[in-house]
């Protein structure tokens, strides 16, 4: 079975991407990439973002997400959505230049305050950094382009070995079954 190539976290014009829905699919298409998860901010989205983005045309396998502000302090976390499965990212620690400590303790935060978290970025747009890589950090690291705009498409992708399923996808980064990779290695 071959990898699947995504990139999980990604802007439309529904937040504050440049480009419209069918113009970043057609972007990670020309990538040949396999799957693209669409996460726009929700504190900028309306009702319309939940009805339009399942309406997208794609040759990708589109998962409809969400990048959540967590109430209680300053940190993004996405949410992408499978059928039954659903992901969640501690996004970008490094925006908030989060040592490996406050970043575990953010976490324990988190899952205090009822939410699970399944993964971390180990990008900034893009931009690995590889602190978050460190082992000590109990969740699975994701690689992901936080899409904005065109300069941001294809810097940083994972890889899963599974079916092309976007339940069979999520299971399988949970299990830590996938690899990163990264433009500029
Ligand atoms: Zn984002």
């Amino acid at each position: 079975m071959p990898w699947l190539r995504g990139n999980l976290h990604a802007h439309t014009t529904f937040s504050d991407g440049v480009k419209e829905p069918n113009e970043l699919v057609a972007a990670y298409e020309a990538l040949g990439y396999d799957f693209l998860a669409i996460t726009d901010h929700e504190n900028w989205i309306d009702d319309r973002y939940w009805s339009a983005i399942p309406r997208v045309s794609s040759k990708l396998l589109l998962f409809h997400g969400v990048e959540l502000n967590w109430p209680r302090f300053d940190q993004h976390i996405g949410r992408v959505a499978g059928e039954r499965e659903t992901l969640h990212v501690l996004n970008h620690p490094a925006r908030y230049h989060l040592s490996v400590a406050q970043t575990l303790e953010r976490i324990r935060r988190i899952g205090a305050g009822g939410l699970t978290l399944d993964a971390i970025e180990v990008t900034e747009t893009g931009q690995r950094h590889s602190i978050y890589e460190s082992s000590e950090i109990p969740l699975v690291k994701v690689a992901t382009d936080d899409a904005h705009g065109p300069i941001h498409f294809g810097r940083a992708w994972v890889e899963v070995d599974a079916k092309r399923d976007r339940d069979a996808i999520i299971r399988a980064i949970r299990a830590g079954e996938l690899r990163l990779g990264f433009a500029a290695d």
